[in-house]
């Protein structure tokens, strides 16, 4: 695996604008540090644990991305560092990330994670679900999250044409919160929706952040 290479590639696929997170899940700090050295900075690990174990052995201005469900009792050792949760997928995980926000002095940027797959076992809030958030007394009071956006996981699978409906369904997911919550919030602006196999037709639908793991260190030993 060259990962600088891979890295390269896959900026010059990307257009101008679409941030890459390099998915280190599983990967040793040595092929972390590799792409670290090429320039790259934004990475995304889908297990505390492993975040936690990594982040103090590798340098500091890495700015990790947390993309896994994240359980309640973990949330207090990734809030000291963590740059952005894409994975927000209930208001009690919303609530508790912005009470070990505050604890740290901080304001963690969030996405609201959204089922779009047709997979039983991913997680992620209905739309419903973030209406009773976003229009809740709770989360006006909030004043150590910052929703910036949404994030979904298309179904595994070959069929692109399904691939592409998930994608723009998530896409009119964020447009109509935009239009009914977020009209005034600028920073209301990410869409993070592609891996490795779907990541060209994610951008083709609007995505503004991908997350590639195997096309940049190789593929993982695990199923
Ligand atoms: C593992 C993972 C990725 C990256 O997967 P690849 O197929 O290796 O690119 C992206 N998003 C999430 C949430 C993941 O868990």
């Amino acid at each position: 695996m060259d990962i600088a290479k891979n890295l390269e590639k896959l900026r010059s696929d990307l257009p101008e604008g679409v941030k890459l997170i390099a998915v280190s899940k599983t990967k040793p700090n040595d092929a972390i540090l590799e792409a670290y050295q090429t320039g790259h900075r934004m990475f995304g690990e889908n297990k505390a644990q492993e975040l936690i174990r990594k982040q103090p052995e590798l340098p500091a201005d890495i700015e990790w991305h947390f993309i896994g469900h994240l359980q309640s009792n973990k949330a207090k050792y990734i809030a000291p560092f963590v740059s952005m949760v894409h994975s927000i997928d209930s208001f009690k995980i919303l609530k508790i990330v912005n009470k070990e926000a505050r604890k740290n002095d901080r304001v963690i940027p969030c996405l609201l994670q959204f089922h779009i797959a047709e997979e039983e076992s991913k997680y992620g809030l209905t739309e419903a679900d973030a209406r009773e958030i976003l229009e809740s007394e709770a989360y006006k009071n909030m004043q150590n999250i910052s929703v910036a956006g949404v994030m979904g996981m298309a179904t595994f699978t070959d069929d692109s044409e399904k691939v592409r409906k998930e994608f723009k369904k998530l896409k009119s997911i964020f447009n109509e919160l935009k239009k009914n919550y977020f009209a005034e919030q600028p920073e209301f602006k990410e869409i993070s929706m592609g891996m490795s196999d779907d990541y060209p037709l994610a951008v083709e639908e609007g995505g503004t952040i991908v997350r590639v793991g195997s096309k940049i260190f190789g593929a993982r030993n695990y199923g």
